[in-house]
């Protein structure tokens, strides 16, 4: 029965250390049986077949070895958008939506958000410039390094119809390449763990590419980048956003400022860290 299944791979995460145990297992019984939490409980007595149990049971197992849940589902939802996740892209995190919060509030605040253009760096999955995108009618440009990242990257751009045009380019030189843009919004999640840290981090997170972790010695050196390199594709009064890493709003506020930022503010995430910043920069 899928009752008995479900408690068995509730049991055996528990057992094993996961903290949410329960979610998860209703998210691995909904992989497998296609019944979402609610039809989960409805047929709790309807039997599995044995090519399903042992499906739930062969990913528990993997689970147990902190293997990332998302890459076992192959997909995780970003704001309400399902986005094809695995090996070689980093799993969007809720503490993103803050920075893709910021984004939202200022492409509202202009005249005509759908004409709007929109520049997201290190796209990854392409969860931001996707939602951006699909919330404001924006359009998007999408820039990401890693071969397997930008597989990743079309694969969601397609499957949810975004006016998001993709780019495979390294950020730390391609800006040349982009030399008759001008946008409304730049956005970035870029890699700002501290390289000493990398090693510290916990299991799961060591199956993610490093390269879209790693922010060098001291987690800043892709915001150095940004700030100075693609600040100058925004239009006069247009904003740049960023997601920060621990201890981060400091340094980068300083650097927004001396690189001509006005109106610069953070936003917290749920656990009271400073996660996202904002600014806006002024015509010359
Ligand atoms: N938020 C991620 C983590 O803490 C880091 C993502 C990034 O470096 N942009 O694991």
């Amino acid at each position: 029965m899928l009752k008995e299944t479900l408690r068995n791979c509730t049991l055996a995460l528990e057992q094993g250390g996961i903290n949410d145990a329960a979610f998860e297992a209703v998210c691995i019984v909904e992989h497998v049986t296609g019944y979402s939490r609610a039809e989960q409980l409805a047929h709790a007595n309807e039997p599995l077949t044995l090519a399903q149990t042992e499906k739930i049971l062969g990913i528990t197992q993997k689970r147990l070895t902190r293997y990332p849940l998302q890459y076992l589902l192959h997909s995780w939802p970003f704001m309400g958008f399902n986005l094809s996740v695995g090996e070689g892209v980093l799993i969007p995190r809720d503490d993103t939506e803050v920075c893709a919060r910021l984004c939202l509030r200022f492409l509202h605040s202009l005249p005509r958000p759908h004409k709007a253009k929109a520049l997201d760096l290190c796209a990854g999955t392409g969860a931001i410039g996707i939602a951006l995108s699909k919330l404001t009618g924006a359009s998007v440009d999408a820039v990401e390094l890693s071969e397997a990242a930008y597989k990743f990257l079309l694969k969601n751009i397609n499957a949810h119809k975004a006016k998001v045009t993709p780019h495979q380019g390294d950020i730390t030189a391609c800006y040349t390449d982009f030399k008759d843009k001008a946008y409304d919004l730049i956005v970035s999640n870029p890699p700002y763990i501290p390289s000493g840290e990398l090693a510290g981090l916990q299991t799961e997170v060591q199956h993610e590419p490093a390269l879209a972790l790693d922010g060098g010695e001291d987690g800043c050196d892709f915001y150095r980048l940004i700030i100075k390199h693609w600040s100058q594709k925004l239009k006069p009064g247009g904003a740049m956003a960023l997601e920060l890493g621990e201890g981060q709003s400091e340094p980068v506020a300083a650097m927004m400022t001396e690189a001509g930022f006005a109106d610069i503010h953070t936003e917290n995430d749920f656990g009271g860290t400073q996660r996202a910043i904002i600014g806006t920069m002024l015509a010359k």
